[in-house]
């Protein structure tokens, strides 16, 4: 038992609270404070008994995202109440028709959606892209429960470090798949960077750290850069009469992660770490030429890259985000990121849709795609009644692109995920128009439907009613739109030939004087080795299959047989396969320990990652292959844990000292008589390693290699990677998986 001051924590309760209720009263209009208060001691009481992981008690929990709420967000009385009572459902015996009679019905709506939503990746994968569907499809009732949701996940992120470890690793991964690309889609840039900087702070805690250490350390030399580069531009905005304010702010954790990784460089060359950022009281109609006369002043001082130009002010991203972006040379020879935008842009770019709804509410205007994304979100979900999960990641490629902004042939401005085609854009227009397009012009030229879109074309899109659809569409769309459109009638046109080919097997059958069952059926299905009964069908009726080839059937037991000494054959592969792997583990092998009862399991290391001792590691029981062990940072882990997380089981490293395993290392040097000589004798000689490959590659005095060998652990990987970067020329030596 944990002994706790109950009169203490009561205080600090109603001091929540009342921080709470001071962030909201901008926002409060006569008799909202009293709801407020009505659905606070709800939730008090409610929750009275319960405490979250960490001990505290459990109402910290819904004041907190009541406060993101408000603070982060900028949502407002109803919201609080929802949020305040979001887990009361759910977690006490209150039902929503109580929730209703005490709040109404606007607040039970949101209630029931937040409630619905929460299991969305409690269980099996095809669960969880459906729940994951029905929660978009709330979007269309009311966005304010995604908003809150993303609040609530918000703080179990803030505070994941009480969960134990294969919560945390399986919470933060479902964040970076799902509630990290939702959060920048509705334009909350400040949430999605700090749910990413989490996110990597749980699954690789050490390059975390390091990342915010050399921030920190490097956090005076920056200050003192920001000061002199931006002296010259504030003493000429005062001059020419502007009221501003300027920011010079590191870049995410995340963001300078993702640069060294994508890049391959280490922290001290990322040379964009922070961006400036000018922000301008402006009134609405001088907003635009408040920005370029800042844009002028800034590169009269330094000169622009002309490639990194972004102008958001005449055409705003879709998800609303609005500001004038370039990369300009400082006097020390850095590029620097400056960012201009005012008042209102900014609060946009930090609040994303709740602020997008207040300024639309006051001044009319509404140019930001967010209201269209909405609506076809909603249109996407009504139409589409195919698998779950094929959807969820159409959804998601969807999120991460980037746009391009093409014209119809009147001049109408559309916005396309990057890399659409032509197909995409008919789709675009209408679905009649996708199915039937046989090509198009672009800015008057003749191109095919596959033709990618560039910023700026004008597109006109040809048709023909002979014209359908087929498979080989799908490879030359991006769009979730087109591909959902496109798999209808593929869909339809499958079942027209589903219903022929059952009708032709029928009359076969019967000529055959046999039965037409399931389990003949079935038996025809293995025959022609084939998923589904209706794969089978579809072929008859598609003619894939000929009906005549059916009679051979007859001779389906002596094929059976042969089949059956065939699978016999391939187990036999499998388990020499196994066999093999384990004896490169070395026959007196250390064991991975597995589970929480320190059970020794048989286990996999995954070739996609290849997983080396003092890799963080976790294991993921497959359906053939048994479990296979992945590094935390492979590249599948977060569709593994997030998707599969009920497959997803702890595991770690026991001491280890006499197996080896299969590492890569990319070697970049001069190249001079004699390097590789070198690079060998370091390997074979002084650490004992096993090679098991080397390439390399010498270009115009550069030499480049790449060297598979076997060693015992990320500590022997390190000593190697050390001793080699010691040897005269090489450059850079790194880790590959
Ligand atoms: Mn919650």
């Amino acid at each position: 038992m944990i002994q706790v001051d109950v009169e203490e924590e009561r205080k600090e309760i109603l001091k929540r609270y009342r921080r709470l209720l001071r962030h909201a009263k901008p926002v409060l209009k006569p008799g909202d404070a009293k709801f407020i208060k009505q659905a606070f001691n709800v939730s008090l009481e409610a929750h009275k008994d319960m405490r979250r992981k960490s001990g505290e008690p459990y109402i910290y929990h819904p004041l907190e995202v009541a406060l993101i709420c408000v603070e982060e967000i900028g949502l407002g009385t109803t919201s609080i109440v929802a949020a305040l009572l979001h887990d009361v459902v759910e977690d006490t015996d209150w039902e929503l028709e109580d929730i209703e009679r005490e709040f109404g019905p606007k607040v039970m709506t949101i209630i029931d959606g937040l409630t619905k939503i929460s299991g969305v990746f409690e269980y099996g994968s095809s669960q969880q892209a459906e729940n994951f569907r029905k929660m978009l499809l709330t979007l269309s009732d009311d966005v304010r429960v995604i908003l809150i949701k993303i609040a609530d996940r918000l703080n179990n992120m803030r505070t994941l470090g009480s969960m134990p470890r294969h919560k945390q690793l399986k919470i933060s991964s479902e964040t970076m798949y799902l509630y990290a690309p939702l959060a920048h889609r509705l334009g909350l840039y400040a949430i999605k960077s700090e749910l990413e900087d989490l996110y990597l702070k749980y699954t690789d805690t050490d390059t975390y750290k390091d990342i915010v250490d050399k921030i920190n350390e490097s956090k005076s030399y920056r200050n003192k850069f920001i000061k002199s580069f931006i002296q010259p531009i504030e003493e000429e905005l005062t001059r020419q009469g502007f009221k501003f304010s300027i920011k010079g702010r590191p870049k995410s954790v995340y963001s300078i992660y993702n640069k060294m990784k994508k890049q391959g460089i280490p922290f001290e060359e990322v040379y964009d770490l922070f961006a400036i950022r000018i922000i301008l009281e402006s009134e609405l109609e001088s907003e635009k030429a408040d920005c370029w006369q800042v844009y002028s002043i800034v590169t009269d001082f330094y000169k622009p890259n002309p490639d990194r130009l972004r102008d958001w002010i005449s055409t705003p991203r879709s998800n609303g985000y609005e500001s004038l972006h370039t990369t300009v040379m400082s006097n020390t020879g850095q590029w620097v990121e400056v960012q201009i935008r005012t008042d209102r842009m900014d609060e946009i770019a930090e609040r994303g849709y709740a602020a997008h709804w207040k300024y639309k509410d006051s001044s009319g205007k509404s140019n930001s795609g967010l209201d269209d994304w909405i609506t076809q979100v909603r249109s996407m979900l009504e139409s589409n009644d195919g698998n779950a999960i094929e959807f969820m990641d159409d959804f998601r490629g969807n999120l991460f692109h980037e746009e391009v902004f093409v014209f119809t042939p009147k001049g109408d401005l559309k916005v396309l995920p990057f890399g659409a085609s032509a197909l995409d854009f008919a789709f675009e227009i209408h679905t009649e128009i996708g199915a039937r397009c046989i090509g198009a012009k672009v800015n008057q030229k003749l191109v095919p439907i596959n033709q990618k879109l560039k910023n700026g074309d004008q597109v006109e899109i040809l048709t023909s009613s002979k014209q359908r659809p087929n498979e080989d569409w799908l490879n030359s769309v991006v769009t979730s739109r087109a591909k959902a459109k496109i798999k209808d009638a593929l869909r339809e046109e499958k079942k027209s030939a589903i219903l022929d080919g059952r009708e032709i097997v029928q009359r076969k059958l019967k000529q055959m004087k046999m039965d037409f069952n399931s389990e003949t059926i079935e038996k025809l299905r293995a025959y022609f080795e084939l998923k589904t009964a209706n794969e089978f069908y579809y072929r008859v009726g598609k003619g894939t299959i000929d009906p005549t080839s059916i009679k051979s059937f007859k001779d389906f037991k002596e094929n059976q047989k042969l089949k059956h000494k065939a699978i016999q054959e391939k187990v036999k592969d499998e388990s020499s396969f196994t066999k093999e792997i384990k004896s490169l583990k070395g026959p007196d092998h250390d064991q991975l320990l597995i589970g929480e009862d320190m059970d020794v399991v048989d286990y996999i290391l995954a070739k996609c990652c290849n997983p080396i001792p003092g890799d963080d590691v976790f294991g993921f029981v497959t359906v053939n292959e048994g479990i296979k062990i992945h590094r935390t940072s492979c590249p599948n882990a977060l569709e593994l844990l997030s998707n599969h997380g009920n497959r997803v089981i702890k595991a770690r490293w026991t001491s280890q000292k006499e197996i080896a395993f299969l590492a890569g290392l990319h070697i970049v040097g001069t190249d001079r008589v004699g390097l590789i000589n070198d690079v060998t004798k370091v390997i074979s000689n002084e650490l004992k390693v096993n090679m098991r490959s080397i390439t390399v590659d010498s270009d115009a005095g550069i030499f480049e290699g790449t060297i598979k060998l076997y060693v015992h652990s990320t500590e022997h990987l390190d000593k190697l990677m050390n001793n080699l970067s010691q040897v005269e020329g090489i450059i850079k030596v790194s880790r590959f998986d």
